[in-house]
């Protein structure tokens, strides 16, 4: 199948409020005009540098969502380039994405990561420790948390229903309270394996690399 009739059929398969992230890493600048052309918005990045790289060779009213680790290093690098960054996951680097946003005066809209399956090999904060970070967040001007995202442990579809369920669950909560800086207006969880278990419990931003893509390689 070709990326555009990948898109419809997602897009089929998703609520008209689930917003679609097209996963473009690897990927080249064709195939991204490819899924452009068919009205795709919305670019996931995982690096900063292709990010950077694509935003300039790409329409500027791309979508650029960096949802891979942000090194507090490379924080400057992508001010008022990126759309959403999905992977804030630690004061230290919540920290410097205020202090680079304030010195350019715009707002960093930003997701916190959570570590949901407590993966080692996963970047992410644990729930134990993320009421510091968002007391953290509230004492920030520049920075506006926008909701969650979690990478989850591959498992069966009833893992993955609980992982999201769990994340759901967090997101409610922090709903109930009124925190300054905080909203939770989006919940992305979902990729191309479980997104339609993702939206069933409760995702609204679906993050899709191969679904779209076809196979990655890495290697190339
Ligand atoms: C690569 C990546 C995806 C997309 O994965 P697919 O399995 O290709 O859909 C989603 N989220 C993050 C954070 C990624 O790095």
């Amino acid at each position: 199948m070709s990326i555009k009739e990948n898109i419809e059929m997602i897009q089929k398969d998703i609520p008209p409020y689930a917003n679609l992230i097209a996963v473009s890493k690897t990927r080249t600048i064709d195939e991204i005009k490819e899924a452009y052309e068919t009205g795709v918005r919305d670019f996931g990045e995982n690096k900063v540098q292709e990010l950077i790289d694509k935003t300039e060779n790409l329409n500027s009213d791309i979508r650029w969502h960096l949802i891979g680790h942000l090194q507090t290093n490379k924080v400057k690098y992508i001010v008022g380039k990126v759309h959403l960054i999905h992977s804030l996951d630690s004061i230290k680097l919540l920290e410097e994405i205020e202090k680079r946003y304030s010195i350019k005066g715009i707002n960093a809209n930003v997701l916190i990561q959570i570590n949901i399956g407590r993966e080692e090999s996963k970047t992410g904060i644990l729930v134990e420790d993320l009421n510091e970070l968002l007391k953290a967040c509230e004492a920030c001007c520049n920075v506006k948390v926008r909701g969650l995202m979690s990478i989850i442990p591959k498992g069966d579809d009833e893992t993955c229903r609980k992982y999201f369920k769990e994340m759901k669950a967090i997101s409610d909560d922090i709903k109930k309270v009124s925190y300054k800086n905080i909203t939770m207006d989006y919940l992305s969880i979902g990729m191309t394996g479980d997104y339609k278990l993702a939206i069933l419990e409760g995702s609204n931003m679906i993050r899709v690399g191969e679904g779209i893509f076809g196979k990655r390689n890495y290697k190339l």
